[in-house]
């Protein structure tokens, strides 16, 4: 099936719509695409999982032990001695150590940082982002490196996704606390940056400097990093040999105390101490899982080409087929951010499923009014058809009896030789006109079929009238019913004689058939101005204004004519009407129930040198 240039443009149409509907879809609908992510992100946890990371938590229990905050720093150094012999890869505290505490404290403290490797410490914004605030310069001054620890919940629902490797507060920028964990570990004097990417010691990190250096946050499922508390190790300091080796992230998880605490994609509204979403930030660094967002140019070139898929489906194709097509687009778009997901493709999921969403439910729906729409076409393509070999039949009837029984007439009786000539002449005269029907029904047919272009020739419009007069007088006789003729100027038409021949002739029959007897039938030709008019009038049963008005219908008959006894099959006026038009003409008709009608064709005249030769000129 191949679409029409009109239905083509609709699809166009329903295409662009669904495209824009879907593009302003996916810009409401990052709550949707948020919870996709989330659900796909859960189905697909990460395998042969194995930390690196540690954690050393302060948690209720330990803060309670330490006689709360106050007693932080000298317990954390305590804990941090305690470790230290057991040689942790790396130390990332994640406290904001900026305000001088409680002087033997934070000697305790300094000397405990001495004491472990690789320290990393924290910094974050304040002051609305405007300012850095450090560690103190003694703990600083043990530090290998201070890295930031601001998180960056989704603005629509605060889960914590993914995280900005770099921030920056006026001009002072700095990288993500797990980063720089990371670049301790793997033992590289800088971070190595590039437009699209960073690089620590052979690990491209794909993260935009356009976007912040964001990262995806591969999260471990829960519980997958081992912990010790503060309790724990005091309790038990053999526990310290658990950190041998381990990249160890120290904070605060006592839900009393906790500032940054966040949800995550696995968390089902249960909120994920801060350190430990450090550690997942570092176990993605150190896995090397990546996740990368999909460009919006993809996007939108995928959206296009679902649309244009589901759009197609319709636009090719039908019943099932189309349906099916359709469907196996839907299953695409939905299940492909799924599935890219697996490879390590962010692909939103609002944009393509809502356009090959709306691009299927719009074409699918344009097709099925169209389908229908063809459906009633054909229907009453069947019924016309039907109708017109009624017709054919019906008409055709009247000269087949003639036919018949002249020849019957022939064969049975012993006839005088004069009457067998007037028997074959009537026989000769019906089988021409039963010639003339078939083509005139023919050239009605085609002509309404667009398949034939009328004939151009020249011919006086009273000839015309004068071969049907000569024609209806014996059925007018028969009726007692007078033909006269009034004005008949000759007048030269242009276009196709037989065709004229059958509207003139139809007009004059049913000025007949309509009429009573005793009554006159008046028929006119007259030129006007660059028209001619060819009238009929009679005092008929005439017909009311909204019979009028449908008589050109096919099979129209009113009940007056029904009444009246003639036979009829209400076709007749509907060809008239397309010969008058096709001739670039129009039919005028008054009527009075009871008083007679008079119906008019309207025709444009033949004007100049060729109305001269118009055969039978002046003839009349
Ligand atoms: P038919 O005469 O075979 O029924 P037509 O198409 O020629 O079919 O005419 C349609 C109908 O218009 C007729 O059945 C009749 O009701 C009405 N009609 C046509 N001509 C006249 C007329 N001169 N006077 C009254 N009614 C007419």
């Amino acid at each position: 099936m191949r679409p029409t240039r009109s239905q083509a443009a609709v699809f166009a149409a329903i295409l662009a719509a669904s495209l824009l509907a879907s593009l302003a879809a996916g810009w409401l609908g990052p709550q949707v695409d948020n919870s996709a992510y989330d659900w796909t992100f859960r189905h697909h946890p990460p395998r042969d999982v194995r930390p690196v990371s540690m954690l050393l938590t302060i948690d209720e229990e330990s803060l309670s032990a330490i006689h709360g905050m106050a007693g932080l720093r000298p317990a954390l150094a305590a804990a941090l001695q305690t470790i230290a012999p057991a040689r942790p890869a790396v130390v990332a505290i994640d406290l904001i150590l900026a305000d001088e505490g409680e002087p033997a404290g934070d000697a305790a403290l300094e000397a405990a940082m001495a004491a472990v490797p690789r320290l990393v410490l924290a910094c974050d914004l304040v002051d609305s982002g405007r300012r850095w605030e450090d560690p103190i310069p003694r703990f600083q001054s043990r530090a290998a490196a201070i890295g930031h620890v601001h998180g960056d919940p989704g603005p629509v629902d605060g889960v914590s996704r993914i995280v900005p490797l770099a921030k920056a507060a006026g001009h002072n920028r700095r990288w993500a606390l797990s980063l720089e964990a990371f670049r301790q570990v793997s033992g590289a004097p800088f971070v190595l940056e590039s437009p699209d990417d960073l690089e620590v010691a052979g690990t491209r990190i794909p993260a935009k400097a356009a976007d912040s250096r964001a990262l995806y946050i591969r999260y471990l499922p829960a519980s997958a990093i081992p912990r010790v508390s503060l309790a724990e190790l005091r309790r038990d300091p053999t526990l310290a040999s658990r950190f041998r080796g381990k990249v160890v992230f120290a904070g605060v998880t006592a839900q009393s105390a906790m500032r940054d605490r966040m949800l995550t994609p696995y968390s089902d509204g249960a909120y994920m101490p801060g350190i430990e979403i450090l550690a997942n930030i570092f176990e993605t660094l150190d896995r090397k899982d990546f996740l990368v967002p999909a460009s919006n140019l993809a996007v939108a070139l995928a959206s296009l080409l679902l649309a244009a898929l589901a759009v197609s489906a319709f636009a090719f194709r039908t019943g099932w087929q189309a349906y099916l097509l359709a469907a196996i687009v839907l299953v695409a778009a939905h299940a492909g951010p799924y599935l890219l997901f697996g490879r390590g493709i962010v692909f939103p999921y609002v944009a393509p499923a809502s356009a090959a969403w709306l691009a299927a439910v719009g074409a699918g729906s344009f097709q099925f009014v169209t389908v229908r729409r063809r459906l009633g076409k054909s229907e009453a393509e069947t019924a016309r058809y039907q109708q017109a070999m009624h017709f054919v039949t019906h008409e055709m009837r009247t000269p087949l009896t003639a036919i018949q029984g002249s020849s019957e007439l022939m064969t049975r009786y012993k006839l005088s030789e004069d009457k067998r000539k007037q028997i074959a002449e009537l026989i000769t005269s019906e089988s021409k006109r039963l010639a003339r029907m078939i083509e005139t029904f023919l050239s009605v047919e085609r002509l309404s079929a667009g398949e034939m272009e009328l004939k151009r020739e020249p011919f006086d419009a009273c000839d015309v009238v004068e071969v049907c007069l000569a024609r209806v007088r014996p059925i007018a006789d028969r009726k007692q019913i007078r033909i006269s003729t009034r004005a008949l100027e000759p007048a030269a038409l242009a276009g196709d004689r037989e065709l004229m021949e059958y509207a003139v002739y139809n007009l004059l029959t049913n000025a007949v058939k309509y009429s009573s007897a005793g009554t006159e039938v008046t028929v006119s030709v007259s030129a006007e101005g660059s028209h001619l008019r060819i009238a009929v009038a009679d005092q008929g049963i005439g017909m009311d204004q909204n019979e009028v008005k449908r008589i050109f219908q096919k099979f129209y008959r009113t009940n007056r004519a029904v009444a009246s006894g003639e036979r009829g099959t209400g076709i007749g006026l509907s060809i008239v009407e397309q010969i008058v038009t096709s001739h670039g003409g129009r039919i005028k008709v008054t009527s009075a129930p009871g008083k007679g009608s008079c119906f008019t064709l309207v025709l444009p005249a033949l004007m100049g040198e060729r109305a001269a030769r118009a055969p039978g000129q002046g003839s009349a």
